[in-house]
């Protein structure tokens, strides 16, 4: 018998992917101008003009072999200290070189992370709404991913809903900040309150509760909203990062994991994540785009056109009648669907074209995500789609 677990999963495709697949067949029917595809988060605007320049001086002054070549499993030394040097210049004395685990993405550092943290029946817990894929690199660590519910409305910490969920078998926390799908920021203050609450637990359980910090939208802030570096707050802490958007590069798959040199158990926590990445193939992060994005650090492509989108579907948005958490960051708008059941909803969005993904596997019913890293003119474009979606409901006459 094949496993049963990876057969379903290999069957099940996200709702995402499913509407993605949608899409380019709809396109492929009436044309590509015609479908407004807010489905995937795939990066809009190319990567930085330092990508290709760096990328070309390495491959016209770099020895082929070794810049091809199998790096030591964790990633480069030289790679490894620039990152723990940039976080150490911009963030505070965090990390050293042996600290840090190069990954294919936030995808990859979150599974291995799991697996290193956590044993059977272990929960881990994370808020809502939540990356759907969590469940699965939950699952693959033999861990039960708990959903903890959020402040109505804003989808901030509700950190009394949260105490209440921490239990003897709880492991681990995950937070997204900035969210994917809601956009919101935590404050410094709701980081303070998660993490007094985890120093609480742990006490009481005798053992780390640790705190994992899924950041690939890290530098994707607007209005100069700040996003509190976990490790300045919480010892047991691992920060998950991936250059996917920052850089607009998700296809190339680097990232890295980054433990807090304060944590309790440091030195095993980092054997147990070279270990769960041994045990899971993840060995050796591309070579060539690990060194590429050590010399990227901090760099960003041009994220203002992310800004711009939000301003102007917010505006028109709410114009329209439709209820809007405005995101302070990452590239997606969380807005509350016209009738109570989001995939009905959704079905109804596709009559107009409008490709809008259900709350639903998000943990969080009654909702549609829009990915809005899309070209400005398919923004506009689209308005009087989400206006006759509107009318068809009678939200607007
Ligand atoms: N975590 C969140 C919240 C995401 O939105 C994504 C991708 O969209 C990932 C992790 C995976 O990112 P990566 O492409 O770096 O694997």
């Amino acid at each position: 018998m094949l496993n049963e677990r990876c057969v379903k999963l290999g069957k099940v495709r996200s709702v995402i992917r499913e509407l993605f697949e949608y899409g380019n067949a709809r396109k492929a029917q009436i044309g590509e101008d015609k479908v407004f595809d807010f489905s995937l988060g795939n990066p809009s605007v190319p990567p930085p003009a330092q990508f290709d320049e760096v990328l070309s001086d390495l491959i016209k002054n770099s020895d082929p072999v070794s810049l091809h070549g199998y790096t030591s499993a964790p990633g480069a030394p030289d790679v490894r200290a620039a990152v723990a040097n940039y976080i150490n210049n911009t963030f505070g004395d965090h990390v050293e070189l042996c600290d840090i685990y190069m990954t294919c993405g936030a995808a990859a550092a979150i599974t291995i992370t799991l697996c290193a943290l956590c044993n059977p029946g272990d929960e881990v817990l994370t808020f809502v709404p939540y990356f759907p894929e969590y469940e699965v690199f939950a699952g693959q660590a033999g861990a039960k991913l708990v959903p903890v519910k959020t402040e109505e409305g804003t989808f901030d910490i509700d950190i009394g809903a949260f105490r209440r969920a921490l239990s003897p078998a709880t492991k681990a926390v995950i937070i997204n900040s900035p969210n994917n799908p809601s956009g919101v920021v935590y404050s410094k203050e709701s980081i303070r309150q998660l993490c007094a609450a985890l120093e609480e637990h742990s006490r009481a359980l005798g053992s780390p509760v640790y705190l994992i910090s899924d950041e690939p939208y890290r530098e994707l802030v607007y209005g100069g909203e700040e996003v509190p570096y976990v490790m300045d707050y919480y010892k047991n802490s691992v920060v998950c990062y991936s250059f996917s958007k920052s850089l607009s590069v998700p296809g190339e798959r680097i990232g890295y994991i980054a433990v807090n040199k304060e944590a309790e158990e440091r030195e095993d926590v980092f054997a147990a994540v070279c270990g769960a990445g041994r045990s899971l193939g993840y060995v050796c992060a591309p070579s060539l785009l690990q060194r590429v994005c050590a010399r990227l650090l901090g760099k960003t492509s041009d994220i203002s056109v992310y800004e711009r989108n939000r301003d102007r579907l917010c505006a028109a948005l709410e114009e329209y009648g439709y209820k809007v958490v405005r995101p302070q960051g990452a590239f997606y708008l969380f807005v509350q669907s016209l009738e109570r059941d989001a995939e009905a909803f959704s079905q109804r969005a596709k009559l107009f074209e409008l490709l809008l993904v259900p709350g639903d596997g998000f943990g969080c019913e009654g909702y549609v995500r829009i990915s809005y890293c899309v070209s400005p003119d398919m923004i506009e474009r689209s308005l009087p789609a989400f206006r006759a979606l509107a009318e068809s409901y009678g939200i607007i006459k």
